[in-house]
C-alpha cells in the first residue's frame, strides 16, 4: 500500500528560505503569518491531513462515490473527515476574516492544497470548488449575496459548484443552451442541463451553492450571451435559514479512469430559481475570476499527486532488490542489491524529485504574487505581481499537470509489475492525475492561452519582465552555480528565440504558433523551473546536510539531463504548422 507524508520539510524551504513568505507580514491584513506561525499551520496541517485524509485514498478509490435515487453517497469515511477538516478551519484558511476565514495568505493555503491534493486528490476536490465560488462571489456578487453565501463557503458547511459544461459546449463555452428566464421579483428560471459537474450532489455539507453559466431570451449569440447565475440546492430565507429543494436533480453520475471518491455529476435543473451575479451577460469574465484561483489548484492537484508517487518510488527504490550494481558483476558476495544501485532506477528517481520539487519552488512563489497583486500597498508592485500571475497560471496548469502524468508514470515504472497491479496503489496515481490536463481548461487550452494572450499581454512586456528576473539572478551567481548558470543562460537563449519567433509567425499564419503552442509550453515549463533550481542552489550552496546536498544534487540532475531538453524543443516549434496542416482531412486515417 502508498503511504503518504506532507513534505513539511521542502515546503518550509520553499516558504522560508526561498521565496521569504515572512515579507508577507509588510501587509497589514498577514502581520500575523510570522514563520512561527506557518510552521505551526503547516504542522498541525500535515497532522491532520496525514492521519484522517490520506489514510482514505485508496478505500475511496476502490469503493468510490455511489448515486441512489438522486442522492449521492461519498466514500465511507469522508464525510467524517470532511467535517473535522471543515472544523478546523482549514477551508477558510485565506478567505476573509469578515467572511469567517483566518485571513492568512493565499500561499499558506497553496501549501496546504499541495498537501491533501498529494494525500488524497478525489477528495481535495470537494472543499476545493467551494474556493472558485467564494472568489466569484467576493468580485462579482451583490452585499446581499456576499452575506448570504460567503461565510458558509469559507466554513465549509456549504460547497460551491462550476456549472458550465454542457454536452454540446466544453472547451467552447459560447456553445452553452442552458436558458435563464427573468422573473419579476429579480430571480431567474433555469432551465438546462449541465454534465460533469464535480461535487455536484453529495451528502458533506448542508447545501450547495452551483455556480451556472446560462444564457437569457435575446442574449447575443457565443460568449459575449452568458451570463452567471447561483442557484442553491436548497433555498435559503431572510434569516438565513434553510428552505425547499430547489429543482436542481442528479439523474447520473460519471463513472471514470480516476478520483473516483469524487462525484461527477449530470445535473438537470429544471425551471430551478437562481440569481444574477455580476453584470449581465458577463458571465464568462466573471466565471474566468473562479478558472484561475481553480486553474491554480489544479496544478497543485498535479504536484500533490507527483509529491506522492516521488516519495513511494524513493521508499521502494531503497528496499525492493534486484541485480548487482555494474561496477561490481564480478563479485559473489552477495547476491543482488537494491534497485537504487542501477543508473535507469536513478534517472527515474531523479527526474520525479527535480520535477516535483521544482514545481513546488514556482507554485508558491506564483502564489506569493496572488497575495501581492490583491494586497500590497504599492499600486506599481500590485500591478507587477498580477501580471507574474497571469503569465504563471496557463504555466502553472499545463506544466505542472503534465508533470503530475509523467512522475505518476514513472512511479509505476520503478515499481515494474508491482507498479502496474492495484495493491500498491502506484497505478491509482497515474490514473487520478490524467483529468488534471483535461479540466479547468485543457492543457491544449493552456498552451493557447500562453501564446495568444499571456505573450501580447501589456504590451508584450509579460515574458520580458520575467525574462529579465531570470537574467538578474543569474547575473548576481557566483562560480559555485555555473553548474546550473551555463545550461541556464543557453536554455533561455532559445527560449527567446521561440518566443520571437512565436509572436512573427503569428502574423504569417496563427495556425504556426498553434502547431508550436504545446511545445512552447513545456520549454517556458522547463526555463521556469531551471529558473527556481538556480535560487534553490544559491540558498543550499555551503550548507551543511543531506537536506541541501540533496538540493544541490538534485539542481545538477535537473541541469544537466532535464534542461536541455528545450533544445529538441525549440527547432520542433519553429519548424511551423505546415506539416501539421497540410494533409486533408481524409488522408488523417
Ligand atoms: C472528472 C471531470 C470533472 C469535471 N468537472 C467539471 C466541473 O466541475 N464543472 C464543469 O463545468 N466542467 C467540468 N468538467 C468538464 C471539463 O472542464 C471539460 O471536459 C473540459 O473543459 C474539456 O471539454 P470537453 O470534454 O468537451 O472536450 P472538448 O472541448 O471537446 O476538447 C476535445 C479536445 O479538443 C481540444 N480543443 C478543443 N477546442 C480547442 C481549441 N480551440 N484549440 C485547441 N484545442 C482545442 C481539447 O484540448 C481536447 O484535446 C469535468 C470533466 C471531468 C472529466
Amino acid at each position: 500500500m502508498a503511504e503518504y507524508k506532507s513534505p513539511v520539510r521542502d515546503m518550509e524551504f520553499v516558504l522560508n528560505e526561498l521565496i521569504h513568505v515572512e515579507s508577507l507580514t509588510e501587509i497589514k491584513k498577514f502581520e500575523d503569518a510570522t514563520p512561527d506561525i506557518i510552521s505551526g499551520v503547516l504542522e498541525e496541517a500535515a497532522k491532520q491531513i496525514d492521519g484522517t485524509i490520506g489514510v482514505l485514498n485508496e478505500s475511496g478509490d476502490a469503493q468510490g462515490a455511489r448515486l441512489n435515487d438522486g442522492e449521492v453517497t461519498t466514500p465511507d469515511g469522508f464525510k467524517e473527515a470532511y467535517a473535522a477538516y471543515a472544523e478546523s478551519g482549514w477551508i477558510g484558511l485565506d478567505k476573509d476574516v469578515e467572511f469567517d476565514g483566518q485571513g492568512l495568505p493565499h500561499t499558506l493555503a497553496t501549501a496546504v492544497t499541495d498537501m491533501l491534493s498529494g494525500a488524497n486528490a478525489a477528495f481535495s476536490l470537494y472543499p476545493g470548488l467551494s474556493n472558485g465560488a467564494y472568489e466569484a462571489l467576493k468580485a462579482h456578487g451583490t452585499q446581499a449575496q456576499k452575506d448570504m453565501y460567503m461565510s458558509h463557503l469559507s466554513l465549509g458547511d456549504w460547497s460551491g459548484t462550476m456549472c458550465l459544461t454542457e454536452p454540446g459546449a466544453g472547451s467552447d463555452l459560447g456553445q452553452v443552451r442552458t436558458k435563464a428566464v427573468p422573473q419579476k421579483d429579480g430571480s431567474y428560471l433555469i432551465e438546462g442541463s449541465k454534465i460533469f459537474i464535480t461535487a455536484g450532489e453529495h451528502d458533506l455539507t448542508d447545501n450547495i451553492l452551483h455556480l451556472v453559466l446560462a444564457r437569457t431570451p435575446g442574449a447575443p449569440e457565443g460568449i459575449r450571451g452568458i451570463s452567471m447565475f447561483i442557484a442553491p440546492k436548497f433555498m435559503v430565507n431572510d434569516d438565513g435559514s434553510l428552505s425547499e429543494r430547489n429543482d436542481i436533480v442528479c439523474p447520473s453520475i460519471e463513472e471514470k479512469m480516476g478520483i473516483h471518491g469524487s462525484c461527477t455529476c449530470v445535473l438537470n435543473f429544471n425551471e430551478a430559481r437562481g440569481y444574477l451575479v455580476g453584470e449581465l451577460n458577463k458571465g464568462i469574465q466573471n466565471m474566468f475570476v473562479m478558472m484561475n484561483s481553480a486553474r491554480l489548484m489544479v496544478g497543485m492537484q498535479g504536484l500533490g499527486v507527483a509529491e506522492r508517487a516521488t516519495q513511494n518510488a524513493i521508499t521502494y527504490a531503497k528496499e525492493r532488490k534486484q541485480g548487482r550494481p555494474l561496477t561490481r558483476k564480478a563479485e559473489s558476495s552477495f547476491d543482488s542489491d537494491t534497485i537504487i544501485v542501477h543508473p535507469d532506477v536513478r534517472r527515474m528517481l531523479l527526474t520525479m524529485k527535480s520535477l516535483t520539487e521544482g514545481c513546488r519552488m514556482m507554485a508558491y512563489d506564483t502564489a506569493k504574487h496572488v497575495d501581492l497583486s490583491e494586497n500590497h500597498a504599492d499600486g506599481a508592485l500590485r500591478a507587477a505581481s498580477k501580471a507574474r500571475v497571469d503569465l504563471m497560471t496557463p504555466i502553472c496548469k499545463g506544466f505542472i499537470t503534465d508533470v503530475g502524468v509523467e512522475v505518476a508514470g514513472l512511479g509505476v515504472q520503478v515499481y515494474g509489475g508491482h507498479g502496474y497491479i492495484k495493491e500498491n496503489g502506484m497505478e491509482q496515481n497515474l490514473r487520478d492525475s490524467k483529468i488534471f490536463c483535461i479540466y479547468e481548461g485543457t492543457n491544449g487550452i493552456q498552451a493557447m492561452d500562453l501564446i495568444g494572450r499571456k505573450l501580447s499581454m501589456n504590451g508584450g512586456t509579460l515574458p520580458k519582465d520575467f525574462f529579465a528576473d531570470i537574467k538578474a539572478e543569474m547575473e548576481s551567481a557566483g562560480s559555485e552555480q555555473s553548474f546550473i548558470t551555463a545550461p541556464l543562460t543557453a536554455a533561455l537563449e532559445a527560449l527567446e528565440t521561440a518566443t520571437d519567433w512565436l509572436i512573427e509567425s503569428k502574423q504569417q499564419s496563427p495556425n504556426h504558433s498553434a502547431a508550436a503552442a504545446a511545445d512552447y509550453l513545456q520549454v517556458f515549463g522547463l526555463v521556469t523551473l531551471g529558473y527556481y533550481w538556480l535560487r534553490a542552489t544559491k540558498v543550499a550552496t555551503g550548507k551543511d546536510g543531506a537536506f541541501y546536498q540533496g538540493k544541490l544534487a538534485t539542481a545538477t540532475f535537473f541541469a544537466t539531463k532535464l534542461l536541455p531538453r528545450v533544445h529538441g524543443l525549440v527547432p520542433v516549434i519553429m519548424a511551423g504548422g505546415d506539416c501539421v496542416m497540410n494533409p486533408e482531412e481524409d488522408v488523417i486515417l
